[in-house]
């Protein structure tokens, strides 16, 4: 008997000799559930995926002004109430299984948007060392292993400590809080769980192409 990973009610699949060979193993949620998902569709812009008319949002229009290091940005989902709180019960109360809810739509996205490109690197957004040793898991490495494609945690990330103690000084000189623990060169496509400001990936994007990559893509679960 199967129930919904997130609010536990039964799963009510009537299970035929037929369709028992065809369920997919990673229907996770209840209808319910998944229909309170929303995905981003229609027009985007395409370099950061938010609902946009035109090519380029303002943001974006600003950031190639700033000198862009990302090629694209491709978010799956609106970050509204419930993904919200999906990946807030996920991550900080550490429920981990969580991660099943977007298996798939992480997988076909990966296929349909960037070709599963396996001459790519996947690269995780790091948390810092304290950071991970309050939470113990990245979730951003969580969803770069249900990929299927090799992962690449070349990049690592300062203390929030520090950062938070350097804070105004810091956001003076744009400090990186983002460090290359081994150059890649090749292209790279990073893994987060939310794009909001855009700031995070191109702070990572940053690095890896200093030290050689030839271009960032993003995959990102939620767009807020
Ligand atoms: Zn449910
Ligand atoms: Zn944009």
């Amino acid at each position: 008997m199967n129930f919904c990973l997130y609010c536990h009610v039964q799963l009510e699949r009537s299970l035929t000799w037929t369709n028992w060979l065809t369920v997919e193993d990673n229907d996770v949620l209840c209808s319910s559930c998944a229909d309170k998902l929303e995905r981003i569709s229609g027009e985007r812009c395409e370099v950061c995926s938010r609902a946009w008319s035109s090519a380029l949002c303002l943001d974006c229009q600003q950031w190639r002004q700033l000198g862009e290091n990302i090629e694209r940005n491709y978010s799956i989902f609106y970050y509204n109430d419930t993904i919200r709180e999906m990946i807030s019960q996920w991550k900080f109360r550490g429920d981990y299984v969580l991660r099943e809810i977007f298996r798939n739509d992480l997988k076909d996205t990966f296929e349909k948007e960037f070709a599963g490109n396996s001459s790519m690197a996947i690269v995780p957004i790091p948390l810092s060392e304290s950071r991970m040793h309050e939470r113990g898991f990245n979730q951003s490495l969580a969803l770069a292993e249900m990929l299927d494609a090799p992962v690449k945690q070349v990049l690592g990330r300062k203390s929030d400590e520090k950062q938070a103690k350097k804070n105004r000084e810091a956001r003076l000189r744009r400090n990186n809080p983002f460090f290359i623990t081994e150059p890649l060169k090749q292209a790279v496509l990073i893994i987060d769980d939310i794009y909001t400001t855009g700031t995070t990936v191109r702070q990572a994007a940053q690095q890896l192409k200093l030290h050689g990559c030839p271009a960032v893509y993003a995959l990102t679960l939620a767009r807020s």
